[in-house]
């Protein structure tokens, strides 16, 4: 990805991508201490719009406030950086990836004394479970791998260092030929996929994990929240098992990447009908709606670049 044209917000500047570069003594890249977002802009029937961009940036200085890490700029920096990437970049719609990271001053394990940076860069990125997946459901399976306890690293942190659980799950579970991974937290229940929350359909109510299963706070599962609401559907938080989502009418899972994305087997078992469910559809569209700006409702969640 580094060798193409286009330029990344840079503590501050707009650097040209090929030179937004860092040093290999840098203290994020050997300690794993870092929180980024991932944020789409849609192009909405009003023009492009990054959709909940201050949900976004909040959940970013959130993480950085976890992590002990002071970031140099305001929300609305940070907030006008990512709106100026996607001009700058002429991105109808995108994928939006605001880093934070510790510097190159010193090593050691305490970061006291290193500068803390700040990019942002955006790139056009379809359906991250595929196309075929939004339409006819995705295939997953159980995680051999534990999804971090909420006191070992912060799971309310969309921090860097969260991730290698989430490749290690990840890369099993397609080695094995699956699309995706659903971890369990550390007492067995169900957690949330690699990149992406989870909800189960029962008797045409919603179920998702509470948040003290070590599942991150997502802002799409928010949107799935308001949604039901709209459609007079019931959800709720609550501990879930594996075997309740084997024997669930519908699951789905949501993300900003993965957007609403239903899930048609766990663990070589059918879910419900084995496809799409009717429910999970009905969410589906009235996300897009309102990501495309075809709500006027939730106009005030899409910001204009
Ligand atoms: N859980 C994990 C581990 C994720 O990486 C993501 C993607 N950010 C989510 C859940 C969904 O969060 P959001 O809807 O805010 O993108």
């Amino acid at each position: 990805m580094a060798d193409r044209d286009g330029k990344i917000w840079m503590d501050g500047q707009m650097v040209d991508w090929r030179d937004a570069k860092i040093h290999v003594l840098t203290h994020t890249l050997h300690y794993g201490c870092g929180a980024f977002e991932g944020v789409r802009a849609y192009n909405t029937v009003n023009g492009t719009a990054i959709f909940r961009l201050e949900e976004h940036t909040d959940r970013l200085f959130n993480s950085a406030k976890i992590l002990r890490m002071k970031l140099p700029f305001t929300k609305e920096e940070v907030n006008e950086a990512q709106k100026a990437v996607v001009r700058e970049n002429k991105l109808e719609s995108c994928y939006l990836r605001p880093l934070t990271w510790i510097g190159s001053q010193k090593l050691g394990v305490s970061p006291k004394g290193n500068q803390i940076h700040l990019m942002v860069a955006a790139w056009a990125w379809g359906a991250y479970l595929g196309e075929e997946g939004l339409k006819r459901g995705i295939r997953v399976k159980t995680s051999s791998y534990t999804r971090h306890h909420v006191n070992i690293t912060m799971t309310q942190a969309k921090a860097v260092s969260n991730y290698s659980n989430s490749i290690l799950a990840n890369m099993e579970a397609t080695d094995d030929g699956y699309d995706e991974a659903l971890l369990l937290d550390a007492a067995g229940f169900v957690s949330e996929g690699a990149g992406e929350n989870i909800f189960i359909v029962k008797n045409g109510v919603i179920y998702t994990p509470d948040l003290s299963a070590g599942a991150l706070n997502g802002i799409t599962r928010n949107t799935i929240f308001h949604i039901a609401k709209d459609l007079g559907l019931e959800i709720v938080q609550k501990r879930i098992t594996r075997d309740e989502v084997y024997i669930a009418d519908e699951a789905f899972f949501t993300g900003t990447a993965a957007e609403v994305t239903p899930i048609r087997e766990l663990d070589r078992i059918e879910i419900g009908s084995g496809s799409r469910g009717p429910i999970t559809e009905k969410i589906q569209n009235a996300f897009f709606d309102i990501v495309n700006g075809r709500n006027p409702q939730y106009a005030h969640w899409l910001t204009k670049v």
